[in-house]
């Protein structure tokens, strides 16, 4: 068995002993006689799967009780739809940060809910770099201020928390949740797809404060308001029953190794040595503004962009895949995530650096 290093922007790797458990658990979960897939998600066994699976990631995150923790289906895309449904209540505006793709997106869907305000836009710039604090025109009187704290297409990551008062904070932390600790009392809501950094595609993750649920738009379809779910332990329907239990088994793997302070370290580590080595090189360039430059997507550019097919087969045939730019940007990207091993960017490292010699 040959198993690649894979840089894609998700779904992403998982970490090889989560893998493995499943593998093991596959047929006959714990003496059930059953896979968790087989199981009815009102049964004893699988509320355990649910209730530990919700309990390891309080303690990752360390979410007060006042936060609801949902378990979701419809990726971060539905949460577009979501977030203004639940929560414009009767303001009717929103502000929201446009810092790149994802945020683009999320405009998009607000607008045809309600007022949405651009309280900041780094379009300007192409998406290079996150606006700064004193740079965010904030409407006191709006719902909710909406952000991605990382844009995964763009690799720009906010270095700091936007500081809204008594407006709620609403994240996008699709690709940098559990990455490093967070405070989660500076928010209002994160939402996450699971692809990425928690688990299988297929399930969505909201924490929500509880004084924000039952706000919703009367014309809210009932699988689209926060207050069901809540009141029904996120199993109003059938909800994506194994990708919950895989989250479940990562949160455990996260525990195991030292929880979000060492994951943090690790990640810095790996995203510094990457950064180094683009900077160094005259062939690699980087776009994005230092500061701002993201742990977990690294975008990066060819100085012969008529090489680039040819670096994604060389490095395709020493095990490193997926590691085209998005469509829309071009280039490369090497997405970085919890479950890339260090060694996994030591390699592409050697790779990018025996590659320049070559043809650089
Ligand atoms: N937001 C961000 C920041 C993302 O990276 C992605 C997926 N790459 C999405 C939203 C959309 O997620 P989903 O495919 O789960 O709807």
């Amino acid at each position: 068995m040959t198993r690649v290093y894979n840089f894609s922007a998700g779904p992403a790797m998982l970490p090889e002993p989560v893998l493995n458990q499943a593998r093991d658990e596959m047929l006959d979960w714990r003496g059930s006689g059953m896979c968790v897939a087989e199981m009815s998600h009102r049964g004893k066994e699988f509320m355990a799967i649910a209730a530990e699976a919700e309990a390891d990631l309080r303690e990752l995150l360390i979410i007060p009780e006042h936060y609801k923790v949902l378990f979701l289906q419809g990726g971060a895309s539905l949460q577009f739809a979501m977030v203004p449904l639940n929560m414009l209540g009767d303001k009717g505006r929103a502000d929201y940060l446009n810092t790149g793709s994802w945020s683009k997106k999320a405009i998009a869907e607000a607008k045809r809910f309600g007022e949405v305000r651009i309280a900041a836009s780094t379009e300007a710039s192409r998406f290079t770099c996150a606006p700064a604090q004193d740079e965010l025109s904030l409407d006191p009187d709006a719902a909710y201020v909406h952000y991605t704290p990382n844009e995964t297409i763009e690799g720009v990551e906010f270095p700091y928390v936007p500081e809204t008062g008594a407006v709620p904070l609403v994240a996008d932390m699709s690709s940098t949740i559990l990455s490093r600790p967070i405070d989660v009392t500076r928010f209002g809501l994160i939402y996450a797809g699971a692809q990425k950094n928690i688990g299988p595609a297929g399930l969505t993750i909201v924490i929500v404060r509880e004084d924000l649920i039952g706000k919703a738009q009367p014309f809210t379809p009932t699988m689209l308001d926060y207050k069901i779910h809540a009141e029904n332990g996120s199993m109003y329907n059938t909800p994506p029953t194994y990708a919950w239990y895989l989250a479940g088994l990562v949160f455990k793997w996260l525990k195991g190794i030292g929880g979000l302070s060492t994951i943090a370290e690790i990640n810095a580590r790996k995203a510094q040595k990457l950064y180094a080595a683009i900077d160094r090189s005259s062939f690699y360039h980087n776009p994005v503004e230092p500061s701002a430059r993201s742990w977990m997507n690294v975008p990066f550019t060819l100085a012969k962009p008529e090489l680039d097919e040819t670096f994604l087969k060389e490095a395709k045939a020493v095990g490193l895949t997926t590691l085209q730019g998005h469509r829309s940007v071009g280039g490369m990207r090497a997405s970085i995530y919890n479950a890339m091993p260090e060694a996994g960017v030591d390699a592409l490292i050697a790779f990018m650096q025996d590659f320049e010699r070559r043809y650089g």
